[in-house]
């Protein structure tokens, strides 16, 4: 008896000795910050470099960067892009990771998850014309699940650069022309994908986002990509930063560091931006990782004489982590033996990612837990969340005579080379989007006038080239019915990245067929699937109503049917201008006070300098009717906050969503200021007859201050106006 108490007792302290050398970064019960720390402190340096970089894990698919395949990835990789739609060959590396590296630190797996992982649904720029932040919020859930069941933690997105150069391919990615309406969807698309709370990532259907490309991408010279930008400190502040401010405010976990240079410092080198403002001012305590390839394309830049320099200059800007350069394994220990790089600063990038790895959960739950497809993709409440989303973000252009909705209509015509396609409806950056999901147009009207109407197709021509052999099919097609729905547009890679165009007009094959069905004296709706504002300057003249279909992902075809035949009552608004010619091009609708405005916003001698459509333009197929705006009270003093109301009526047969923006304009000011600058919206559903009332609660230093060049915000005392629609009213702050 004696002999077992002591063999228990010997045991015991085995047990308890064992459990003690549980290391603290092991232990769930422990915090974040303490399990980091601990962590850290038992990490190489040689450990340490490894975290701060990312390879790739399978066949790339993305054609810009195309790298050999990396064989021997080292157990102690910080992180991989992973090119697999099922956490198979995932499981497999991380269980390397896990077992075979000396501390077990989990890899974290990233993919660029835009606009959906395989319900795909409508590009950003298509996103913001639904003005409705909560639906891109719930979108941007489904993809997080989507994408998390799938075997990858990390998405690179959302897209937050203003663009308002129509000709770059990367407008599609991004929510348009103006800073607020990027930061809106920046906060919503963070919190769809992260969840509510930024410190707990760890629910099986929650991932990381990463705000991109930090900083000033759109203003891309002419429109090309990865060429420098010339940007001022003021209008970094007014237009670019915004958005990033927004997203690191809503607490997104990670950043990305642009290509491009800025006003002569590129910004993977921008110590400034990327850890003064990014991570100093604003609290960032994520990390930030390089775009693919943009530390060693330093040297390309004419700041780094080689690969070892440029990764110097990253990363003691504030890069921590190198993805695909190969820059920071190879350098970054040798920069440290040579006093260039301190161990506190490696630590301090390490911490970040270790961070949010913790923050992941993927220490306490490495693996993917293994699913079929049917389990993960095409649930019900996301196609119908992707429908709905198509449905918002569709635009009414123009709706001349009623053209629109068909009703009663017995024979339709559809035609152009967008009528039959499902490939070009998803758009760039598709993820793991199936063609064979896609509801095309075609199929979308059969469903919708199916046994209503007779239905005609013909494809008419290709996108782009000179065979005009399918242009007398066409008209034939055209002459036997009543009305033409004519699909054009562009191909699904004609935007996105390394995707400019010099003319943002459709090619002449297409114009020329919309001539000849015009030409026809039928009735023609323009369907328009594309990826950038266009120039619609011919085809506008040609036909009787245009519909922006954008690229809708993988269920585009039933709510386009559905607008078309009235189901559906149209509620989207431009995100982005539309200029009428590409020459017109910056056009946007925020822009400066001009020193002689009278009669014009500088004028051309061959088109007016106004756009062809405004931001915010989109018609629906009921009336809405503006009240005056009524203030709380007219004066204020400096700090008292006020608000705004309106009242809109539906004077219309048909119930209908409307959007009211509100923008604000200070004439005069120390820096002058935009005409217009958006600062809040709100979409209501209105039935017909009713209304609603639309209130703006205004913080005079939010919302009519002005950030200055060195980034502090400031309101002046002196006269505002707060604008909705054609309705405008002065308040003045006083001391
Ligand atoms: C793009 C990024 C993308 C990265 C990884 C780069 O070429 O600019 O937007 O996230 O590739 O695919």
């Amino acid at each position: 008896m004696k002999k077992i108490t002591v063999l228990c007792l010997a045991l015991a302290t085995v047990l308890s000795t064992q459990a003690k050398k549980v290391p603290a970064y092991k232990d769930p019960e422990k915090s974040v910050e303490e399990r980091v720390e601990d962590l850290l402190g038992l990490m190489t340096l040689e450990e340490k470099v490894l975290q701060l970089n990312q390879l790739t894990l399978g066949r790339n698919d993305n054609a810009n960067n195309m790298a050999d395949p990396v064989n021997d990835i080292p157990a102690g990789i910080g992180s991989l892009i992973y090119f697999d739609d099922n956490g198979e060959l995932r499981n497999r590396v991380q269980r390397k990771a896990m077992e075979h590296s000396r501390l077990g630190i989990p890899v974290l797996f990233g993919y660029d998850v835009i606009h959906g992982f395989s319900t795909v649904y409508p590009i950003s720029l298509g996103q913001a014309c639904s003005w409705n932040p909560e639906l891109v919020r719930q979108a941007c859930a489904m993809a997080a699940r989507e994408t998390r069941a799938s075997g990858i933690e990390w998405t690179f997105s959302p897209m937050i650069d203003v663009a308002r150069d129509g000709r770059w391919g990367r407008i599609a990615e991004g929510y348009g022309e103006d800073p607020y309406t990027n930061a809106v969807f920046a906060a919503a698309s963070v919190r769809g994908y992260q969840g509510d709370d930024p410190t707990d990532l760890s629910d099986p259907s929650h991932i990381a986002a990463c705000l991109k490309h930090y900083v000033g991408y759109g203003a891309s010279e002419a429109g090309r990509d990865y060429v420098y930008t010339e940007i001022s400190d003021q209008t970094l502040w007014d237009t670019y930063l915004p958005p990033y401010q927004a997203g690191i405010e809503a607490g997104a976990a990670t950043v990305m560091s642009c290509f491009n240079d800025i006003s002569g410092t590129p910004g993977s080198a921008n110590r400034h931006l990327l850890t003064e403002v990014l991570k100093e001012r604003w609290g960032h305590d994520g990390f930030v990782v390089s775009d693919w390839g943009a530390i060693q394309q330093l040297r390309a830049q004419g700041v780094a004489a080689d690969t070892k320099e440029a990764a110097l200059k990253a990363f003691t800007a504030g890069v921590d982590m190198d993805m695909m350069n190969r820059c920071y394994d190879n350098h970054l220990a040798a920069l440290v033996a040579e006093g260039k790089v301190s161990q506190a600063q490696v630590d301090e990038a390490v911490r970040r990612v270790l961070r949010v790895k913790f923050r992941l959960g993927l220490f306490d739950r490495p693996y993917t837990p293994t699913t079929n497809k049917a389990e993960r993709f095409g649930l019900p409440e996301d196609i119908a969340t992707a429908e709905r989303l198509v449905a918002e973000s569709i635009v009414l252009l123009k709706n001349e005579a009623n053209t629109l909705p068909l009703t009663g209509t017995s024979r339709i015509a559809v035609i152009g080379p967008l009528s039959d396609s499902r490939w070009h409806l998803l758009g760039s950056w598709c993820a793991k989007g199936n063609a064979d999901d896609v509801v095309s147009i075609k199929e979308g009207m059969e469903r919708e006038f199916g046994g209503k109407s007779e239905l005609l197709f013909a494809r008419g021509c290709d996108f782009d080239g000179d065979d005009r052999s399918g242009f007398a099919e066409a008209v034939a097609t055209a002459e036997k019915s009543d009305v033409v729905v004519l699909c054009l547009g562009e191909k699904r890679d004609w935007s996105g990245e390394n995707a400019s165009r010099s003319t943002i007009a459709l090619p002449a094959i297409q114009e020329a067929l919309a001539a000849e069905i015009a030409a026809t004296g039928r009735p023609v709706v323009l369907v328009l699937t594309n990826g950038r504002p266009l120039d619609l300057s011919r085809l506008e003249p040609l036909v009787g109503a245009i519909v922006e279909f954008w690229q809708p992902g993988i269920r585009g075809g039933a709510p386009l049917a559905g607008i078309l035949s009235g189901r559906i009552n149209p509620s989207g608004k431009l995100s982005v201008t539309f200029p009428r010619s590409t020459g017109q091009i910056p056009i946007y609708y925020n822009h400066r006070q001009t020193a002689r405005p009278y009669g014009g916003q500088g004028l051309y001698k061959d088109v007016p300098s106004t756009p062809l459509y405004e931001f915010g333009h989109g018609l629906s197929y009921t009336t809405f009717e503006y009240g005056d705006i009524v203030l709380s009270a007219a004066e204020f003093a400096h700090g008292e906050k006020f608000t705004a109301e309106v009242t809109v009526k539906n004077t219309g047969a048909r119930d209908g969503l409307e959007t009211v923006h509100w923008f604000v304009h200070d004439p005069v000011c120390t820096v002058s200021r935009p005409v217009k600058e958006l600062k809040y919206f709100d979409k209501q559903f209105i039935p017909a007859g009713e209304s609603r009332s639309f209130r703006f609660d205004i913080d005079p230093l939010r919302d009519l201050g002005f950030v200055k060049r060195s980034g502090e915000r400031f309101l002046e005392t002196g006269d505002y106006f707060i604008m909705v629609a054609d309705k405008r009213i002065k308040i003045t702050i006083t001391d």
